[in-house]
């Protein structure tokens, strides 16, 4: 089972006291801790069989290499996306809410600008605090994923494969 981690948990709370170098954002808000990214990527293989496949479509146009407003390390990559031959380009971030490498940070963040992010992603990760609610409009997904499923996008799928450098 995937751990999910909730930020209202007070026996979570008092436990992250105790680690140092937990991820507190400007406001004072403790952020809970994930798994590495590339647990995220592991678990596509297992419930998002398609966007798997569809990421091996997509290619990577360029990778740059950023800090968040917060002063994080984030990556930013453009993925161009092959499939239908639409051939648009998507904007992928990678970043840590902690002052930790972006593919070694247990406080990971992933966004990306493309439409199966928006309404199918953003939602569900936000919930699990692996992203933030900014494309969408902050609905649950409805029938594009009922059940709140930590799926990512090809585009997000690929950018993470490429920080571990894995192939989708
Ligand atoms: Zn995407």
């Amino acid at each position: 089972m995937f751990p999910r981690h909730r930020q209202n948990s007070s026996s979570q709370a008092v436990a992250r006291e105790q680690v140092p170098g937990l991820a507190t954002s400007a406001a004072g808000v403790v952020y809970p801790e994930r798994p590495l990214l590339k647990e995220l990527l592991a678990l596509q293989y297992r419930i998002n069989r398609s966007r798997v496949e569809y990421a091996a479509l997509c290619s990577l146009v360029g990778v740059k290499n950023t800090r968040t407003p917060k002063g994080n390390p984030a990556l930013v990559y453009t993925v161009r996306d092959k499939v239908r031959g639409s051939g648009r380009l998507h904007k992928v971030s990678l970043s840590a809410q902690d002052d930790v490498p972006v593919d070694k940070t247990h406080y990971g963040v992933v966004m990306c600008t493309c439409e199966d992010w928006t309404f199918r992603s953003e939602f569900a990760l936000a919930e699990a605090n692996w992203s933030l609610i900014l494309r969408s409009n902050g609905e649950p997904p409805g029938t594009k994923n009922p059940r709140h499923e930590l799926f990512l996008c090809k585009h997000t799928l690929l950018a993470i494969a490429h920080l571990y450098r894995k192939t989708p």
